[in-house]
């Protein structure tokens, strides 16, 4: 994974509270608060992803916090997960309209299912993030070397 420091510059970018930033990078990297709430216990799909429960539990906090009306935590994980991705992957950084649906196809889901049975999209929260790399591709692979 990228260091917090880069984590942290990507989100502060994205005008994310670095309280948020912290909490949403720490519970990822050596995570276990999302693992351990209640709809974590209860959940009887065993196959259910720990990125999707992540989410999830940010989309949660974000309903909680109602930070500016916008989804502060989720934008934080979507952050996190794809600055790890492209670390991990050593794709070309200069393609990214190529390297973004990889993305969504094997690291993350762009919707979860609520506990009301509702769909939510996180489609404008994702177009959003890439939006925000693309236009500092430059710094991005700095970032990644
Ligand atoms: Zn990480």
């Amino acid at each position: 994974m990228p260091n917090w420091v880069v984590h942290s510059k990507w989100t502060d970018k994205a005008k994310i509270d670095r309280s948020i930033a912290n909490f949403v990078n720490q519970n990822i990297d050596y995570g276990t608060e999302w693992a351990f709430t209640e709809e974590a216990r209860n959940i009887i799909d065993e196959e259910e992803t720990n990125t999707s429960r992540q989410l999830k539990f940010f989309y949660k906090k974000d309903l909680e916090k109602q930070y500016s009306n916008e989804k502060m935590y989720v934008k934080a994980f979507y952050i996190h997960h794809l600055l790890d991705f492209l670390k991990e992957t050593r794709l070309n950084v200069r393609d990214l309209d190529k390297i973004f649906p990889k993305f969504l196809n094997k690291k993350v889901q762009s919707e979860i299912i609520d506990e009301n049975g509702d769909c939510i999209d996180f489609m404008n929260e994702i177009n959003e993030i890439f939006t925000l790399l693309k236009e500092n591709q430059n710094e991005l692979i700095e970032d990644l070397r």
